[in-house]
Formats: structure tokens, C-alpha cells, sequence
């Protein structure tokens, strides 16, 4: 009987399997976006196998209707409103008492740190819109990491492996849903609530099966990475559609990679600075920016965020002071009792900042505050060129 302490996950199981690489797996570090069905799928089977680190995210709270196909939530979770990663990342950790599971509670683009992207080995996509896939296949494309996506309908499972150079989702994206993408990104000075997303039915099932095709993949991903020849067929480059009314599977060739998409651009070198954190003040940050780049003018360019000061409607004529990222804004405008009333019949402006230096009014708010992230990535521009550089001191 194995002591209560001493023994090691897997052991005398995983161990078994000659193609599974335990030291590998136990090392990996897997983000998974998304907490829903397929997150809770997906998390508890990496725990399962004794993935080492995975990061959870997602900014939703659970609600009674999640517990139909939500193994990890309990209905005591819905009562209080817990948040979705925070529980996930507890109930694995329960799991699995050898793995570590970081919870972000927060948005996959404007609230994750481009560093866990950066360090991930591969990443597991459980969405529920196009626009969450577009912006994490423009991340995943930034960091130059395979990305495994699924998607779940009634009885039916999508599974899709996207890797820089074979496939990317923008690529694969018609026109008309392209479009309906921009609409929810574009108009950037105008705020617009979130329409409530189109809610499609699933069921425990197909998030099962979905899930544990995910994982699987993501396994190989795991693997491959070490170099050595496997003896796995991927589906990087197809698509995997699981039918479950009449049982069907099927794979097909499902790769799209033009040479024109903005979305292939990698961002690298990356330069790792233990110096910066986001708790620094901008100045300070565009201080420590100059000296470590040796450069006299500099200014950090916010991609996946903006600083909005105040928000402006036009009948009644009124400023509103926010103070916040635009990535909070919805949330913002949704709790304060005027503006969510203003917000059903007008539209607001946003006044907002994308780069930050000297001449940034609100120097002394930290790099968090006005919207970027712990471990972020920052791109800066120089009188020497564009830099890309990591809040590396957010690792201590
Ligand atoms: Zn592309």
C-alpha cells in the first residue's frame, strides 16, 4: 500500500505506458482559457494525468444552470457566486494534491500576462465566442505555441489544433465571420455593452468527450516538444468532429495558413527584465525602460488594452470620470446604477490612452492600474527601434 506521503502520482500506472513520459509531463505547464463544461473536462484530466503546473482562466462567476456538466462545481458554488477558475483550480488541486493550478480571474487578452503565454508549452482553448478564439490564436501566434481548441453543441464536439507556421483560426475565418468579429472589437471609441452571448445547449457528454480529446492532444503537444520521435498522429492542421446523434467521427484537412494575416507576427526576442514589475508606477516603469535599453525616448504601446479616463454621452451632455482599463469598463458601467441606466438608450465615448510616456497624465498609476497585467510583455518603442520586454520581476 503506498505510504500516505511517499507516494509519487502515476506511479505503477502512467508508468506503464510506453510512450508516456512522466518527468515530461510532471514539468509541463499547460494554460487552459476557459472554465466552463470543456474547462472542467479539461482541468480535471490534466490533474488526472499529473500535468505539474496548469493556469486556469476565465473572468465568469458559476451559476446554477453550469452544474448540469460542470464535474469540478458543487451547488454551494453557485449559491455564493464563486468564480469559475477558483474553483476549478481548488477541486484539482484536490485531485491531484501533487500539481500547483493558478487561478486568473480575468480575460484571456487584456488580463493575462504575455509571460504565462511565453512560458506555457502548450495551450488549451475551452471558448465559448470567436472573439475569445481570435484573440487567443493572436496570442498564441505572438508567443509562437500550439493552441488546442474545442467547441461543444447539443451532441456534437469540435477539436481543432492550431500551431504557428501549419494553421491559424484567423486564416480559417470566412468573411462574414470575420466581420462579426471586427464588430464586436472595432467602433474603438464607443462603448458597447456585451450583447449577451448567443447561448448554445450542451450536454455533460459531448464536454467529456470533447475535453478528454483536448487533452490528448495537448499530451502529444507535451511530448513532441522533447524532441524524440512518438508514436502519436496528431491533429495539428485538422479538424475532428464528433457526431453523437448517429455516432459518427471524423477527421478532415482543415489547415489555413496565409501569408498575409497579421496575426502570424511573433513576438520575439523577448527581453526578460527582473527589474520591472507591474506594481511600478508608468514613470518609474519608462525609467527603468530607458536605462535598461540605453535608449532616450521611449514609449510602451498597450495591445491588448487601453487606459480610459473618463467616458462621455451627448444627450444629456455629461462626463464621466472611470479612471480604469478598458478591459473593466463593461463591468463598470453594468454596477454603477446611472451609468447602467444612461447605457440603455445612448452611447458612450470613451476618452482613453493606447501609449504610455512622459507625457501620460497619469504617471504615478502603477502598470496594473491603468491595464496591464503581471509577467506582461510590453511592446516598447524607441529612438533604437521596437523592444518587446517582460515584467520578469513579476515571477519572484
Ligand atoms: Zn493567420
Amino acid at each position: 500500500m503506498a505510504d500516505e506521503r511517499k507516494y509519487e502520482w502515476g506511479e505503477g500506472v502512467y508508468t506503464l505506458l510506453s510512450w508516456f513520459k512522466q518527468d515530461r509531463v510532471k514539468n509541463a505547464h499547460v494554460l487552459v482559457a476557459g472554465a466552463g463544461a470543456l474547462g472542467n473536462e479539461v482541468v480535471k484530466n490534466l490533474a488526472l494525468f499529473g500535468v505539474g503546473h496548469i493556469t486556469v482562466v476565465d473572468f465568469d462567476r458559476i451559476e446554477v444552470s453550469n452544474l448540469t456538466r460542470s464535474v469540478l462545481f458543487r451547488e454551494q458554488d453557485a449559491f455564493s457566486h464563486a468564480y469559475k477558475a477558483q474553483v476549478v483550480a481548488e477541486r484539482a488541486m484536490e485531485i491531484n494534491p501533487q500539481i500547483r493550478v493558478d487561478a486568473i480571474v480575468g480575460n484571456l487578452f487584456s488580463e493575462v500576462g504575455f509571460g504565462i503565454y511565453r512560458r506555457a508549452d502548450v495551450v488549451i482553448g475551452c471558448l465559448d465566442s470567436r472573439l475569445a478564439r481570435y484573440q487567443l490564436n493572436r496570442l498564441c501566434m505572438r508567443a509562437g505555441k500550439t493552441w488546442v481548441d474545442g467547441s461543444i453543441e447539443n451532441l456534437t464536439g469540435v477539436v481543432r489544433v492550431y500551431a504557428p507556421g501549419v494553421n491559424c483560426y484567423e486564416c480559417g475565418l470566412s468573411r462574414e465571420e470575420f466581420n462579426h468579429i471586427m464588430l464586436r472589437t472595432g467602433c474603438a471609441d464607443v462603448v458597447r455593452t456585451q450583447s449577451s452571448a448567443g447561448r448554445v445547449a450542451t450536454t455533460p457528454v459531448s464536454a467529456s468527450i470533447i475535453g478528454a480529446m483536448q487533452v490528448q492532444e495537448a499530451l502529444k503537444v507535451i511530448h513532441q516538444e522533447s524532441g524524440e520521435p512518438t508514436p502519436f498522429k496528431s491533429l495539428t492542421g485538422k479538424m475532428l468532429r464528433y457526431e453523437g446523434m448517429n455516432c459518427t467521427t471524423k477527421v478532415y484537412n482543415f489547415a489555413s495558413w496565409k501569408s498575409n494575416c497579421p496575426a502570424h507576427r511573433r513576438w520575439e526576442p523577448v527581453r526578460e527584465c527582473p527589474r520591472l514589475k507591474a506594481s511600478l508606477t508608468v514613470t518609474r516603469a519608462l525609467d527603468v525602460l530607458r536605462q535598461e535599453l540605453g535608449v532616450k525616448a521611449v514609449e510602451i504601446n498597450m495591445c491588448n488594452n487601453k487606459f480610459i479616463d473618463f467616458i462621455a454621452c451627448d444627450n444629456p451632455e455629461r462626463e464621466f470620470r472611470v479612471m480604469i482599463p478598458e478591459s473593466r469598463l463593461d463591468h463598470h458601467i453594468s454596477s454603477d446604477r446611472e451609468l447602467r441606466q444612461l447605457s440603455y438608450r445612448t452611447l458612450f465615448h470613451k476618452h482613453f490612452y493606447e501609449n504610455l510616456d512622459y507625457d501620460f497624465p497619469y504617471g504615478d498609476l502603477t502598470l496594473q492600474q491603468v491595464g496591464i497585467p503581471p509577467l506582461d510583455v510590453l511592446q516598447v518603442t524607441t529612438d533604437r527601434g521596437q523592444f518587446f520586454v517582460e515584467l520578469t520581476g513579476d515571477l519572484t
